[in-house]
């Protein structure tokens, strides 16, 4: 197996909110990245989110403007998932959807070395069915980091049914070396953080939509009383609330009645008010 220190390139998959994170901080470590979307356009977004990243990384004086250009220049955009060929490790970070996955997986099985690890950044789908469209099961492993990738600290390691030991070290390695904090999962629907996370979600929305106090008590009730960083309603916006509402979904679907999406959640998302990107969602952004 590749091990961590013959890392040199990495592949990345998906070129949206969580790829071009993922290849901004792996290059910021030094690693090449060829990072790849299906259209040209996405492609041209991704690389321009990790120019305005890096620019602020700059003048908050976190990145000396030398190091973010040398960082930007590590960066190769591409819509050819041929030109991740040369990758020694590959984070796929495409779509939450179980087939587009398993596309992915099995055109990289193909293409990249045997011994190259293949990781998924996937919130809420199992591994080992990621896995199992791969002839390498047990060098696919969960490398779930968490939105905005250049600012959270923590990256979520999931062990499929069949991963060595040896690719899950790779995959807390890896994450190290890019200056984050890792801790370990088995492959249960949700993992640990989504798993505890979109219930307290969802019971949020409820109890805003009980009518049990306003949205800003509840958020300023869960932020003063348990001293977490963001209410629910606040967090479930920033998230967006159709990814909010697909994995709760998901996440019924495995699990059953107590992770049933709250009805608001849904309302919400039919109306096309997703949070912060839409500029609504619980809370007005305009
Ligand atoms: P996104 O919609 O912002 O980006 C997904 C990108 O994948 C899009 O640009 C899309 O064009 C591209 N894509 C689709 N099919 C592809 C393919 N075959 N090859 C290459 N690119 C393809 O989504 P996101 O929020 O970046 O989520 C990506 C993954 O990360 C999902 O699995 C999601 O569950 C997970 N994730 C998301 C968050 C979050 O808060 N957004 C947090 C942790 C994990």
């Amino acid at each position: 197996m590749r091990s961590l220190e013959a890392i040199e390139t990495v592949g990345v998959v998906g070129a949206g909110t969580m790829g071009n994170g993922i290849a901004q901080v792996a290059a910021t470590a030094g690693y090449d990245v060829v990072m790849r979307d299906i259209e040209a356009e996405f492609v041209e977004r991704g690389l321009d989110s990790i120019d305005d990243s890096l620019s602020r990384f700059v003048s908050k004086e976190r990145l000396t403007e030398a190091d973010a250009d040398a960082a930007r220049a590590r960066i190769t955009g591409t819509t050819d998932l041929k030109d991740l060929a040369a990758a020694d490790l590959v984070v796929e970070a495409a779509v939450e959807n179980m087939d587009v996955k398993k596309d992915v997986f099995a055109d990289l099985d193909d293409l990249v070395d045997e011994d190259v690890v293949l990781a998924t950044n996937t919130s809420t789908l199992s591994i080992t069915s990621i896995a199992a469209a791969t002839e390498r099961p047990e060098l696919v492993v969960g490398l779930h980091f968490m939105n905005p990738v250049p600012l959270m600290k923590g990256v979520e390691v999931v062990r499929g049914e069949l991963t060595d030991d040896a690719a899950v070290d790779v995959a807390h390695g890896f994450a190290e070396s890019l200056e984050k904090e890792t801790w370990e999962s088995d492959d249960k629907p949700g993992f640990v953080t989504n798993r505890i996370l979109m219930p307290w979600l969802n019971e949020g929305i409820r109890a805003y939509d009980e009518g049990v106090a306003s949205k800003e008590d509840i958020d300023r009730g869960m932020t003063l009383g348990t001293n977490v960083p963001m209410g629910p309603l606040t967090l479930a916006d920033h998230i967006g609330l159709d990814i909010c509402l697909h994995a709760s979904e998901t996440l019924y679907d495995e699990l059953g009645e107590r992770y049933k999406p709250a009805y608001l959640l849904k309302r919400k998302v039919e109306a096309g008010e997703l949070g912060k990107k839409t500029g609504s969602g619980f809370y007005d952004y305009e």
